[in-house]
């Protein structure tokens, strides 16, 4: 039985009180860098606001005993380098972007708890066997530049100089000079690309409302959802709304009506963790008096399961195209985006669960439907992801708010597993 951070249980008050204080300290201050004269954080990659932010978190993990480095993209990392220095690193962290008008605790909760973390397991158990580092992830939303998970992607080597040359934000500010202007760039600073890492944890907020739902403060991501995107076009005939017959319409819109429908119906019988939207419908010509000719649409579906997810969508492509034919619609359809589910690893979402155990804390399996910089680093390492509870599953929005003993809840439970894999020694998966 491995050791525990808590000698005693009567201390768990006593830790939470900590963590709590120290969590909400560097997330009020993150929440002064960035702000939006319009409401809310806008931390966009390479920005001024961003650039402050880094310096900041790098000034404050040197004052704390976590040596601070910059990679050559940006990324910032805090290490408590291990007494075995050939033994790959234990990595916490998330992502230092917002989206436009976001809030205080994506992303940054996932920075914070970490710091918290290592501090912590720093001053109480002195060096770890293993290096732990805690990263800031320059960028994950894509909210500047159309490319996501910069950050995490130029580590694992799924993303390099090659992705962004050319790419320019809506200003027409080049992505390499955007990056050159904070004084990053290729060969400036430590290579991003890493092959030494033997583990990635990542905290972060649920963005969704099923733990507050369930009265349950820790999520244990089972797996990050796998998605497919649909573009839909059906053809009809645009007419005059006064003088056409209903029966001798070709109504599109009242045909995508019935696909809509139908896509409920089916997402809804076929239950968790399946999910189906509709979230772009564009009708022409839309205009009162004219029954609708044209209607393109999307469908994004997400499912953990990948085998689920291709035979829903080949039963949208079968469905939708027998209600079009027989309302004498045509239909095109593609899949133009596909992402495959991330399942995170058994052996530390085990280990989650027994830290959780033992503190006693409510928690849940579960999903992510969101996309998120563990899925990146799945690729090199075994990782786990938990989630802390967001009020009304609200996120990407000033409205974020996450209970602070919540989020002194889930900055335990990782520096608990941090704990044991950096110091107990305890195998890595
Ligand atoms: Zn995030």
């Amino acid at each position: 039985m491995a050791r525990s951070v808590l000698s005693h249980p009567q201390e768990k008050e006593r830790l939470l009180d900590y963590f709590e204080s120290f969590v909400m300290q560097i997330l009020n201050e993150l929440a002064t860098y960035g702000t939006d004269e319009q409401g809310g954080i806008s931390r966009l990659l390479y920005s001024d606001g961003w650039l402050e932010t880094q310096r900041a978190l790098a000034l404050k993990m040197d004052g704390f005993g976590l040596k601070a480095e910059f990679d050559e993209v940006g990324n910032l990392f805090g290490k408590l380098p291990g007494e075995d220095a050939s033994a790959p690193s234990v990595l916490t962290g998330s992502h230092i972007d917002t989206v436009i008008q976001g809030g205080m605790y994506d992303g940054a909760y996932g920075i914070a708890a970490g710091i918290a973390a290592l501090v912590y397991l720093r001053r109480q158990f002195g060096q770890p066997k293993r290096t732990l580092e805690v990263v800031s992830l320059c960028e994950e939303e894509g909210s500047r530049f159309p490319v996501a998970y910069w950050g995490s992607g130029s580590i694992v080597g799924k993303r390099d100089f090659g992705h962004v040359a050319g790419l320019r934000d809506t200003r027409g500010v080049t992505f390499t000079d955007a990056m050159s202007s904070c004084g990053f760039g290729e060969g400036v600073g430590r290579k991003s690309r890493r092959s030494d890492i033997g583990a990635f944890i990542e905290a972060h907020i649920e963005q969704g409302a099923v733990l507050e739902t369930e009265g349950a403060v820790i999520g244990v991501v089972e797996a990050i959802a796998g998605q497919r995107r649909l573009q839909f076009e059906v053809l009809g005939e645009a007419n005059h709304a006064g003088t056409t017959p209903m029966r001798l319409r070709k109504d599109a819109l009242e045909g995508v009506s019935s696909m809509m429908q139908a896509l409920r119906k089916e997402a809804v019988r076929l239950g968790d963790p399946l999910v189906a939207t509709v979230g772009r419908l564009q009708v022409q010509p839309n205009v009162p008096n004219v029954v609708p000719g044209k209607v393109s649409f999307t469908v994004d579906a997400r499912h953990v399961d990948e085998q689920a997810l291709d035979s829903f969508c080949e039963w949208v492509m079968r469905t939708f195209t027998e209600l079009a034919d027989a309302r004498q619609l045509t239909i095109q359809g593609t899949v133009w985006f596909q992402e495959a589910p991330v399942p995170m690893n058994d052996e530390l979402k085990r280990q989650m669960d027994e830290v959780i155990c033992s503190l006693s804390v409510p928690s849940k399996r579960m999903v992510s439907g969101a996309g998120h910089d563990a899925q990146m680093f799945a690729h090199i390492c075994p990782t786990a992801m938990l989630f802390v509870p967001s009020r009304r599953g609200i996120s990407h929005s000033p409205e974020e708010y996450t209970k602070p003993r919540d989020l002194a809840a889930g900055a335990l439970v990782l520096t608990e597993l941090l704990y044991r894999l950096g110091y107990e020694g305890e195998g890595l998966p």
